[in-house]
């Protein structure tokens, strides 16, 4: 049986398709006492695992950003095995290539970062990364659906360098998860897809944080819609 497993770095961004698709808590999948919170369902003969880092003890938030992203994605690979990941999620877009908030776009050809600057031959490359994607453009098409280069960072701003970093490989979708979890995909072979809901345009009038917080709910409903739809899609076409 084809099992999907689905990341998603905030739990309010999650709990709209854990409702739609009933998906059930295991509780302490990956050991006790950690925060990692997972649930388990069945779509069209697939299965689904849906992972999330959880809340930091100490900070009391969503542990967004690239390492719990990474530990996760391989202790979920690890342990439950997948025919694919998706991770799922908020992004910034820009306004000047065409995105409106609440658009969901769907990875394309590579997602890499936009902050590891390290000015050492071979280094330079590696901090880029530039793990692939799964060619989606068939189901991105049918499900009508914008299709970018997504672009990894741990930052919600945006300085310059970054920005310049991002020009480079046309980075079109800014996020904070989806290159770790790419790269631990790549190392156990294993197709990644990213899926994100635009919840703040970099480049437009509003301050990035206000922008997200004041969209989180709508672009986290479109999200819902749409991640149900992918999955039903990969269910049905056997991914
Ligand atoms: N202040 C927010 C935290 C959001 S941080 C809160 O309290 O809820 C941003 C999260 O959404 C990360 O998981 C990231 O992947 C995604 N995200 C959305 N817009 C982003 C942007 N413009 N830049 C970077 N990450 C963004």
């Amino acid at each position: 049986m084809n099992r999907i497993v689905i990341q998603i770095a905030m739990e309010a961004e999650a709990t709209g398709v854990i409702d739609r698709l009933g998906l059930r808590e295991v509780a302490d999948a990956f050991g006790e006492g950690l925060p990692w919170r997972v649930n388990q369902g069945e779509v069209d003969g697939a299965e689904i695992v849906l992972v999330r880092p959880g809340l930091d003890e100490h900070f009391g938030v969503d542990q967004i950003g690239t390492q719990p992203a990474a530990v996760l994605a391989e202790l979920a690979v690890r342990t439950f095995g997948a025919s694919v990941v998706i991770n799922a999620g908020t992004a910034g877009g820009f306004a000047a290539k065409g995105a409106a908030v609440g658009d969901v776009y769907v990875s394309s050809s590579r997602v890499c970062f936009h902050d590891r600057r390290i000015a050492i031959p071979g280094y330079d490359a590696y901090g880029v990364g530039s793990y692939p994607c799964a060619d989606m453009s068939e189901m991105a098409h049918e499900l009508g659906l914008k299709q970018g280069i997504v672009t990894t960072g741990n930052a919600l701003d945006l300085p310059e360098a970054d920005l310049a970093m991002m020009a480079e490989y046309g980075g079109e979708v800014k996020e904070m998860e989806a290159a770790a979890i790419a790269w631990v995909c790549a190392m156990h072979n294993v197709p990644f897809i990213g899926l994100k809901s635009i919840t703040d345009l970099v480049d437009g009038e509003h301050a990035t944080e206000d922008a997200f917080l004041a969209n989180l709910n709508l672009a986290s409903e479109r999200l819902t819609e749409e991640l149900v739809d992918a999955i039903q899609w990969l269910a049905r076409n056997g991914v």
